[in-house]
């Protein structure tokens, strides 16, 4: 079985942390010459697969060994090449006709950076040039260059030390480790890739199934067949991504003609983009841990095109598309997910986010804002009671949420838990009473 752990690195000294990004940014340097040789060769003879093996990476290996290690400096070499071979294995799907998975022409792999904010501080690491010591001080050590040794007067491995503890502490076999720097909150990061035996891999009670919304308003509407349910809110970070759409916008109103774009316009838009995956990828994280805790196995996500064409209105459509790159974030949140061992299953069948709980009908309903109302005198959050329905109709048994849902606000750093919403009891038994919260008794009447 194979594993994924993901940890926050702290270098234990100022010049460990100035050796460190150093080795990181030769890395990337290495990545990026041998993929300019690589493109050059590629754009030149148009597209013959061998002339992009004609690089001369021996040369280029010789040139970074002293900095890198001999062993990283052909990691990142065979990593570029794995590209490019990816690269080409896609391009030939999407050229194939009866192939219909790849619907969008690939791109060549890129460079780590860009002009404007520098090169992207990223290593990758042999896995038998690296150790890692798990324990009440965990730690990292990795292999270093004899030149960068000499310039910081260091001997040995390069020690950092690991935050937190792994999900994975027992395994037979480490891969090959990622080492990078995240800038979208400055920590230093790596990720290994272990495999566990099948013993260590079964993990006792966890068998709860969750389901999700995915909006643009609530970016995630969750219910566990626990009773459980979490609601992340989005409204401020998409007001923040629709104001600097507008400014991009403006700027671009501003351009002489002839002129599509400017430095300026494209610092927006990658800090927009940075933004976004900041958030997305801690929602992720935050929500696979708290379905971690609570035992489940399974997440199933509903498929966002079928949303769109049913019951969406146009401007939501663009609003969840552009903003959320639904793809995209499924693909974070499996991976993330992969790491606990937990499923997902993305499940495209006919969506259900405007049926009522109560009485099953679809075309009584109707929805205000973040409310959901029917005519039978149903009223409920309109995600929470979309996802408690999902759930429903995937795991065949009645999900009755249990108390109000958790609700959390991204402060541009990290996901809030603000207080549970209360419900006075008697709202959940008074079926006359009108309900809030997802106080719902999905699929008992459907
Ligand atoms: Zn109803």
């Amino acid at each position: 079985m194979k594993r994924t752990n993901t940890f926050a690195l702290r270098p234990l000294s100022d010049n460990g942390e100035r050796l460190l990004r150093e080795l990181l940014d030769a890395s990337a340097a290495l990545w990026n010459e041998i993929n300019y040789e690589r493109l050059m060769r590629y754009n030149d003879e148009d597209g013959f697969e061998g002339d992009v093996w004609d690089a001369d990476t021996g040369k280029l290996e010789g040139q970074y060994k002293g900095v890198l290690g001999a062993s990283t400096a052909q990691q990142v070499i065979r990593k570029n090449s794995e590209a490019w071979r990816s690269f080409f294995r896609l391009k030939n799907q999407y050229h194939d006709e009866s192939n219909t998975s790849v619907t969008e022409h690939p791109e060549p792999p890129g460079f780590r950076g860009n002009e404007d904010d520098g090169r992207q501080l990223k290593t990758v690491i042999r896995n038998t040039s690296y150790t890692v010591e798990w324990g009440d001080r965990s730690r990292l050590e990795i292999l270093v260059g004899s030149d960068l040794k000499d310039k910081y007067d260091h001997t040995g491995r390069l020690r950092l030390e690991v935050v937190g503890d792994p999900n994975w502490p027992d395994y037979e076999q480490q891969g090959r480790l990622d080492l990078w720097y995240d800038e979208t909150d400055s920590t230093f990061r790596a990720s290994q890739p272990v495999a566990i035996s099948d013993e260590t891999q079964a993990t006792p009670l966890a068998d709860e199934k969750a389901a999700l919304d995915i909006g643009a308003n609530n970016l995630v509407a969750c219910t566990i067949t626990t009773g459980e349910q979490f609601l992340y809110e989005g409204r401020e970070l998409f007001e923040q991504f629709r104001a600097t759409t507008q400014e991009i916008a403006r700027l671009q109103s501003l351009l002489p003609e002839e002129q599509y774009s400017s430095q300026r316009i494209r610092r927006l838009y990658r800090k927009r983009t940075r933004r976004r995956d900041h958030a997305q990828a801690a929602l992720c994280r935050d929500l696979i841990e708290r379905l971690y805790d609570e035992g489940v196995d399974t997440v199933y996500i509903g498929g966002l095109t079928d949303v769109l064409e049913t019951h969406w209105s146009v401007e939501a459509n663009a609003k969840t598309h552009n903003f959320w790159a639904f793809k995209r974030f499924t693909e974070r949140l499996a991976t993330t997910a992969e790491e606990y061992g937990i499923a997902i299953e993305v499940r495209s069948e006919a969506w259900t986010s405007q049926e009522c709980p109560q009485c099953g009908s679809t075309d009584r309903t109707h929805r205000h804002q973040d409310t959901l109302v029917c005519q039978c005198g149903f009223e409920g959050h309109a995600d929470l009671t979309a996802s408690a329905t999902f759930l429903a109709r995937q795991t065949e048994q009645a999900v009755r949420p249990m108390a109000g849902p958790v609700r959390f606000q991204w402060d541009s750093h990290e996901w809030l838990e603000m207080s549970h919403s209360h419900r006075p009891n008697e709202q959940r038994t008074d079926p006359s009473t009108v309900q809030r919260d997802g106080n719902v008794a999905a699929g008992e009447s459907a």
